[in-house]
This record gives structure tokens, sequence and C-alpha cells, in this order.
């Protein structure tokens, strides 16, 4: 059958899906000046897709510009249709940023931290998973068995990611039944977030060539284990050496990676309601389940918000604070990997700038229980409204009240299931 290659220009916004248009292949040089047309309300598009509410109606234009740095072309060489994305900024049709572009948020983020401190952050995002094409078998739990009956996923998967530009690092089974994990390597700031993107849709788009569904939502059955995004972080300075490690230092950490924790631990009651943006997202910040339930930074420990990873074999210092690094526990892929990771330099950012220091003693304060009161700590912190802008401040609060609202009446199980069909 005769057929034409296609090419799609997305955005990954408040839902956490990318999201965008599509247009011929051969169109590309023009539409990579005019991108595609978007509009302020599809920023408001549900997790389920009708648009509830929205602050900016039915006026207004927008484009979504691709940017020529992140292209994924990938050829599964199945004869399905070639994948040919690109990741790209929403934009006034004037070409300047549109203050609600998710993209641009994380870009400023990493901006404040270069300039107040002359530091970069280099982040790679650990996510998780269920594959629908593995049957569920007691017994699974990092099995070589479920590794082995996953049937070429993997594989396809890995290929899919290097030849989408990712450096794909670790693939597994995870705890959980039918859940596996992949790693990636690390990157700058803006490169993690994209690849972070990238690397969810790669594992859609592999699955859906074999016939199978990826799910990657929080809590995908209120019995089982979570799927976490777990984002590993290290500073570096100006010349690209790394910033982090400290011995003799609390926890290790240099002095400014203290400030930086400081600030993440400060601001994580209102910045979860961005990190762990959904309903579900809550079921799964509960004990017992290798997931943080309290605002902490703890070496080594797989239940803290921020934990401290261990390094390897590091024989020498400089391979010490090569390998030195904080994870970032309290996010999921419900949230845009772009507001999230925003919200956390923007936060280390604050604490370096007002020189907060990493919690003493005390018992440590208890993550937002549910989505409300996450939103409600979001309300009232005026510093991440700052940070966003009044107008993205007020449309996230908005689309996270009314997806709040809306599946208030169902049961953990029915909400968990609900989330399952979208992520
Ligand atoms: N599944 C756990 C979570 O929800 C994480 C397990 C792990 O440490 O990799 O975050
Ligand atoms: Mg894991």
């Amino acid at each position: 059958m005769i057929r034409e290659e296609l090419v799609f220009v997305a955005t990954c916004d408040i839902s956490g899906l990318a999201r965008g248009k599509g247009f011929p292949a051969r169109e590309l040089p023009a539409r990579l000046k005019k991108g595609v047309g978007w509009t302020g309300s599809n920023l408001m598009m549900s997790p389920f897709g009708p648009i509830w509410d929205t602050p900016f109606g039915t006026a207004g234009d927008f484009m979504i510009v691709p940017d020529p740095a992140v292209e994924v072309r990938v050829d599964f060489a199945d004869g399905s249709a070639i994948e040919h994305f690109f990741l790209g900024d929403i934009c006034n049709t004037d070409g300047t940023l549109w203050e609600c572009c998710p993209r641009d948020f994380l870009r400023r983020a990493i901006k404040e931290l270069d300039d107040l401190a002359s530091l970069k952050l280099v982040a790679a995002f650990e996510q998780e998973f269920l594959y629908t094409g593995v049957s569920d078998r007691p017994g699974d739990a990092y099995a070589l068995g479920a590794f082995r009956r996953q049937n070429g996923f993997g594989e396809i998967f890995t290929a899919a990611l290097r030849a989408a530009g990712v450096v794909p690092d670790t693939f597994l089974a995870e705890y959980g039944p039918r859940q596996f994990e992949v790693t990636v390597m690390p990157q700058p700031a803006l490169t993690a977030a994209d690849h972070a993107v990238i690397t969810r849709e790669m594992a859609r788009a592999t699955a859906n060539r074999l016939g199978q569904r990826v799910i990657f939502s929080p809590k995908p059955d209120p019995e089982l284990v979570g799927n976490g995004v777990h984002i590993h972080m290290s500073l570096v300075d100006a010349a690209g050496r790394p910033a982090t490690h400290a011995p003799g230092e609390p926890m290790e950490l240099s002095k400014s990676a203290q400030h930086f924790c400081a600030g993440v631990l400060h601001h994580m009651p209102a910045i979860c309601a961005i990190t762990a943006p959904s309903p579900v997202s809550y079921l799964r910040l509960t004990p017992n389940a290798w997931a943080p339930t309290v605002i902490d930074l703890v070496r080594q420990d797989r239940g803290a918000a921020l934990r401290i990873c261990p390094t390897f074999a590091a024989a020498t210092p400089t391979e010490m604070a090569r390998q030195f690094h904080v994870e970032f526990r309290a996010t999921d892929a419900a949230a845009s990997p772009y507001l999230a990771l925003g919200a956390v330099i923007f936060a280390g950012v604050d604490g370096i700038r007002r020189g907060l220091e990493l919690p003493t003693s005390g018992q440590p304060e208890q993550l937002p229980r549910s989505l409300p009161e996450a939103l409600d700590r979001l309300a009232a912190n005026k510093t991440v409204a700052g940070w966003l802008g009044p107008t993205h401040f007020d449309a996230y609060l908005r689309f996270k009240r009314v997806e709040a609202e809306k599946v208030a009446g169902l049961s953990p199980a029915e909400l968990c299931a609900r989330y399952a069909e979208v992520y």
C-alpha cells in the first residue's frame, strides 16, 4: 500500500503525557520554524482527555516549535510506520516562549542554578512500569525467568532507545508482578528530562508493536508495589567537575549540595503536587513499598524521599566524586519530567540562595497524604508560585483540583484501574 512518512511534534505538559500534532515529513523544513498550532486550553487537557476547567477558554493561539536537537526517528524494521517525532517548546505566535511552556520552566530553573551558583545539574531518570506481554507468575521478583519471558520486549526497547539517542544503562525485572525497570545514562538536566519522555514513548512504541501495553501509572493496583520514577542528580561546576561530594562534611555533601538538598526538603510538601501530581500518586507513597512517606534525606535508604546513593568500587577520590549523587524518589510518571525536575531544581536553588541547612534532629515531616493536601500546600507556597508565574500557577492548580474532584468518589481499586488505562 502507498504510504508517506509523518512527523509528530510534542510537548509533555501538566498531564505528563506527550501531546501535539503531526504532519507529512516533507513539510519538516517549514515546520521547524512555524511548529504546529496549539492553544492555551490544550495545556488543560486532563489525563482522561476532556478539558474540565480552563482559564484560557477558546481564545488564543500558540505553537509547539520542535527543538531540532530532540528528534527521534526510529525504524523498528518490522514494516510499521517509522516512529518520528520531535519534542519542542510552546511558543507565542511571534516565536517567543509562552510563560506556560513546561520545557522552558525547566530551562529557567537550570539558568537560575547557573546564574546563582555557577553550577549545572546532571540527571538520570530511573523508571518503572508494567509490561502486559509477560504472564504473572509467583517468584518473579528480579527473576531471570521474568527477564527471559518478556520475549524480546527488552531487546527491542533497548535498540529503540539507542536509536532514539538515549543511552540505555540497565533493564530488569522489578519486584512487582510484570514490573520492569529501565535506567538510562545521566545527561545535563534538560536532556535528561527529554530522555525521560523519550524513554516512556519508546517503551510504549515497542509494546504497541508487540500488541501489548506498558503501564507507567504510579500505582497500577492498590495491593501491589507502585511504579516509581526516581531522579538521580548531581551537581557539576562551571568546568564540568563533580561538585556534590565533600568528605568530612555532613552526609559527605558539598556545601552547595547541602543547601540544594535542604531547599528540596523545605519545599517538598508543595512541590509534591507537581512531582507526584495524580490522586494515585498518593497510593504509591505509602509504607513498606520502597517509596517515601516522610520528607527526609538518608544515606542509602530506598524508603527516603531524598536518598544519597551508594558508590560502587570507587577506588579513588576522583571516582568517588564522579559517582556520588542524590536521588529524588517522590515522583512518578504522572508528572511531566520538565515540571518535576524544574520544581526540584528551583527548590534546590532557593536552598542555596537562602543558605538553608540540612535538618539535624527531630521527626521528619510527613509527605502530603493526598493530592488535595499537596495542592493546598502548593497553593500556600508563594515561592513556588513565583517560579511558575501567575498564569501557569493558576492553570496548574485549577487543572489538578478538578482532576482530584472528578475521581474523588472512586475506590482505590477503581482509581488504580482508571489511571492504569491512561498512563
Ligand atoms: N517501586 C518503588 C517505588 O515505587 C521503587 C523500588 C526501587 O527502589 O527501585 O518507587
Ligand atoms: Mg526500581
